[in-house]
């Protein structure tokens, strides 16, 4: 696979990076990860934006230009994609080079830029059937807000999920729910949507944020509002939203099956509403 580091395409095996880079040292960076359908990028503009606001959250110096256009356009000719639907664009930008010190360095530094695009198809089986998920502490440091490199926590919970017989771990900060290792998680109940607000305990997600425009422009009633781990047993669906997940049911949490252990109605309408719009946006000849 051709990736591109610090402006060069290289094969991956071929491609390094100082032993000095901050991100290697520290984490000390931030990404973006973004869905490709049939070779263009979904909801480009809104991950973009994400991505500025992680770089000032975090304040390194360096505004995007064009840069991400360019790189994945790059990325996607040198790997030959173009026949490829449902591809994964990820990048990351890093504070750069410098002896390591947990000050910034004094002297300003050239960000380190990494990138590639792979082949990354849904999901089907999780899709239809849904996934079984368990719930864990969230002991992830107080800014969820920024999408910083250093995912330790996420890392930990997703496979202490895996190794328990769950697929993903639910976080729980004081008894609330703030969302998955990796996605956000939305519940029905009584026929109303919650998700947790977009604070600093959660990453702002972009198919989340979709997922709440579907809800509104389609007469749903939503509230980003959070559901405390006590209500679960009450909840008549949940589901997951994610780049790559879309909208993914979840039919068991813990030892609790959520509506029978079947993907629910309400669920399913949004998941026609989201491939409605990815056919008309991406897929339809015009
Ligand atoms: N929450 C966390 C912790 C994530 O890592 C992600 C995606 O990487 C999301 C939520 C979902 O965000 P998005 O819909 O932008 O992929």
């Amino acid at each position: 696979m051709i990736v591109f580091v610090n402006g060069k395409y290289l094969n991956d095996n071929e491609a390094n990076i100082n032993v000095n880079d901050r991100g290697y040292l520290l984490a000390d960076g931030v990404y973006e990860g973004f869905r490709v359908y049939n070779g263009k990028i979904f909801k480009f503009q809104e991950h973009k934006q994400r991505f500025q606001r992680s770089l000032n959250e975090l304040k390194i110096q360096y505004t995007l230009k064009d840069e991400l256009e360019t790189i994945f356009e790059n990325l996607f000719e040198k790997n030959s994609y173009k026949n490829s639907d449902e591809l994964f664009y990820y990048i990351q930008i890093t504070r750069g080079v410098a002896l390591r010190d947990h000050a910034f360095p004094k002297e300003k530094t050239k960000v380190g830029i990494y990138a590639f695009v792979a082949k990354k198809p849904l999901n089907e089986k999780a899709y239809n059937e849904g996934l079984k998920v368990c719930t864990t502490p969230d002991n992830r440091w107080a800014r969820c807000d920024i999408k910083c490199i250093s995912l330790t926590a996420n890392c930990l919970a997703k496979q202490n999920a895996l190794d328990n017989g769950f697929d993903d771990a639910l976080f729980v900060h004081d008894g609330v729910i703030t969302e998955a290792t990796a996605s956000n998680v939305f519940f029905v109940k009584d026929n109303t949507i919650y998700t947790h607000g977009a604070t600093n305990r959660i990453l702002s997600g972009i198919t989340r944020n979709f997922v709440i425009d579907l809800c509104n422009e389609n007469g749903f009633k939503l509230s980003e509002f959070p559901l405390t781990v006590d209500k679960l047993k009450t909840v008549d669906e949940a589901f997951l939203t994610g780049t790559t997940l879309e909208v993914t049911p979840i039919v068991k949490i813990n030892n609790i099956s959520i509506n029978e252990q079947k993907v629910g109605e309400t669920t399913k309408k949004l998941q026609k509403l989201f491939k409605e719009y990815l056919q008309n946006n991406f897929y339809k000849k015009s």
